[in-house]
């Protein structure tokens, strides 16, 4: 039976050095962030639409330092160097399809907060053969494109697939497995693990993760998830793909948006190991799990009862984003360079291509909007290589660079006259605000045309409140007020 401290002595030797130098090297990242010192900024954020953000408007020409970033170095110099991941056990290879137990938190052989000296373990030395299955790990397959998968070298050796180390266990190729994720933050006892859904294929290529429910009420990506890495082979699969269902696990229990502490997660990322509550879950998911992959989709919906058209965000401004949406099919792009703290600002930013799937509205399971990300992520994995499915592509759906939200003017109950999806001109009437109480009738107007790609349901509002996302397609890209991400 492995042990819990089944870990080689010169490896721990370098481990506690890099411990010991651990918070100084991070530093230079955390004075990025701005200062938080009560969390009132936080709570403040609760009360308005969330996530507006100024974007920059799109530019053809981005800046060097945009593609400087490759996934092969996900983390910069000045990032923490985390101790290099070592297994403590093999996953069990799970059949995805068949219905399991859920899986158990393995125990933590150290973690930068467990800064217990070596004597204390009494630990046998790790065997050789596992270091050296994790430093090739992280040498080379998740360097493997498409591109290199598709011509056949005869000259060279084929690549073949490896061991994923990720949260103390090791993941052989070809197997599938349920892993568990603590953030440390409950009542040990007390502590109910995430679970994490890894496949290794059989075959090398690169690592998808993808996260749902990061706000606990987003109930379609859970199943978009589920959906998506429940159907995978892996024999048949070429690359990784590890899917957290639920990753605000407090939050979904409670049908809420938010943390405990009433933080909204996706403001937080990539996290502080010795910030607040929500940092710390960010900085536990972020360099547990999220460093591991090369490519991200984190799947939202709309907030505040507002609904979204199945579409991406993402940052159009980085060539390798803008490469990235071409693989999802029928889905539409709306560009947003991102706030700083969301989960995919946060990881381009560390080399992931990373962007947000929005698929229909909160607490809701849409059938609809759940096979439109389903497919979507098919054709991703497809175009990436990774699976081999005949996929059928659609009709190309186009990129919004410029989208703009209409806000209430009036408070009153808001009955729309427009539905999702539908193309709408200037001057058009998208809907009412009517006063109960005076009989007043606000109509609200398109300003411009476009499309409608989120939208409030009918409900009471209070002026200001978003009610209509227009999407523009246009060839000038135009400086945008706002943007609201969910
Ligand atoms: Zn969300």
């Amino acid at each position: 039976m492995p042990t819990p401290h089944r870990t080689c002595r010169n490896w721990l030797t370098a481990t506690l050095a890099a411990l010991a130098l651990g918070p100084l090297a991070v530093s230079p990242v955390w004075s990025q962030e701005p200062d938080e010192s009560d969390g009132v900024e936080d709570i403040a954020d609760d009360e308005n639409v969330t996530d507006i953000v100024t974007s920059e408007p799109r530019h053809d020409a981005p800046p060097e330092e945009n593609i400087a970033t490759t996934p092969a170095q996900p983390l910069s110099s000045e990032t923490a160097p985390e101790p290099e991941e070592r297994a403590t056990q093999v996953a069990p290879n799970i059949d995805l399809k068949d219905v399991a137990p859920a899986p158990e938190l393995p125990p933590e052989p150290s973690s930068p907060e467990d800064n217990e000296p070596l004597p204390a373990t009494g630990a046998e030395p790790e065997p050789e053969t596992t270091t050296g299955v994790a430093l090739d790990n992280s040498a080379d397959p998740t360097e493997t494109t498409p591109a290199e998968l598709a011509e056949p070298e005869v000259a060279e050796p084929e690549p073949v697939a490896t061991s994923l180390m990720l949260l103390n266990s090791e993941v052989l190729p070809g197997t599938a497995t349920r892993l568990a994720w603590a953030p440390g933050i409950q009542m040990a006892g007390l502590s109910s693990p995430t679970p994490v859904l890894v496949i290794n294929g059989a075959k090398p290529g690169p690592t998808l993760c993808l996260t749902g429910a990061i706000h606990g009420d987003e109930l379609n990506g859970i199943e978009i998830v589920r959906r998506t890495v429940y159907a995978l082979d892996p024999e048949e699969l070429a690359g990784r793909v590890i899917g957290i269902p639920i990753v605000n696990l407090p939050g979904f229990e409670r049908g809420s948006r938010y943390l405990p502490d009433r933080r909204d997660l996706n403001r937080h990322f990539p996290g502080n190991l010795y910030g607040s509550l929500a940092d710390r879950i960010a900085h536990s998911l972020f360099h547990k799990v999220i460093r591991h992959c090369d490519m991200l989709v984190d799947i939202h919906t709309g907030s505040q009862r507002r609904t979204n058209l199945p579409q991406l965000r993402a940052n159009m401004n980085r060539p390798e984003v803008a490469a990235f949406t071409r693989g999802f099919d029928r889905m539409a792009v709306v560009h947003s360079t991102g706030t700083e703290g969301m989960l995919r600002t946060a990881a381009v930013n560390a080399g992931i291509t990373a962007v947000t799937l929005e698929a229909g509205e909160s607490l809701r399971i849409q059938e609809h909007q759940i096979k439109a990300g389903v497919n979507s992520l098919n054709s991703l994995m497809e175009k990436q290589g990774m699976i081999s499915r005949m996929f059928v592509w659609g009709e190309p759906e186009p990129i919004y660079y410029n989208s703009f939200w209409i806000r209430a003017e009036h408070g009153g109950i808001l009955f729309s006259e427009v539905e999702l999806g539908d193309r709408v001109s200037t001057g058009e009437v998208l809907g009412y605000v009517s006063d109960p109480i005076t009989n007043a009738r606000h109509p609200i107007e398109a300003p411009a045309n476009g499309r409608v790609i989120g939208m409030a349901v009918d409900q009471v509002v209070m002026a200001g409140f978003a009610a209509y996302h227009i999407g523009a397609v246009t060839d000038m890209p135009v400086e945008e007020d706002e943007q609201v991400e969910d």
